[in-house]
């Protein structure tokens, strides 16, 4: 672990060589499950999202409230590839503009891996500048759809489950 990060306050600004708010993350292990909640409208949007946007990886935003992803926002893959994404800065500032009109706070990111497995990549982790997240990623190697979710502390990758509820 590098020295310097250990004292860093938490801050949003980020680099992608500085590992983030290791310690909040650690604590929040140590005391509850790590679980992450969708509905299931939510939850059939993102897979088909990405299936519709194949041999490319999809992207988007998550919006929710009271710990619940009640919101899909739909972006555009900047770099249209199979193997990586990226969103458009402006577009992403529009998106968090209406989520705040709907009283919607950012809860995550999702993405698909068109022939991967639902894991992050190294780049995923890398590239990431949205730390205080949840990460999906839609794997569609097989038939059916996998999807998983994560939170990455500094290059650690921590798992967390997903549960659908409700519509
Ligand atoms: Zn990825």
């Amino acid at each position: 672990m590098p020295k310097h990060s250990t004292k860093k306050k938490q801050h949003l600004s980020y680099s992608p060589y500085r590992p983030y708010q290791r310690k909040v993350v650690a604590d929040e292990a140590d005391s509850r499950p790590l679980v992450v909640h969708l509905t299931k409208t939510v939850y059939q949007e993102i897979i088909s999202h990405c299936q519709k946007e194949l041999p490319f990886e999809a992207c988007g935003l998550l919006s929710g409230s009271k710990g619940l992803v009640k919101g899909v926002w739909k972006m555009r893959n900047l770099h249209r590839s199979p193997y990586s994404f990226s969103m458009d800065l402006d577009e992403t500032e529009k998106v968090f503009t209406k989520m705040e009109r709907q009283q919607q706070q950012f809860m995550g990111i999702y993405h698909s891996h068109p022939t991967g497995i639902a894991y992050p990549s190294r780049e995923d982790i890398l590239y990431n500048n949205c730390h205080d997240v949840v990460h999906f990623i839609v794997s569609l190697a097989s038939k059916k759809a996998v999807v998983k979710a994560f939170k990455f502390e500094g290059f650690k990758v921590i798992p967390y489950q997903i549960r659908v509820t409700g519509d």
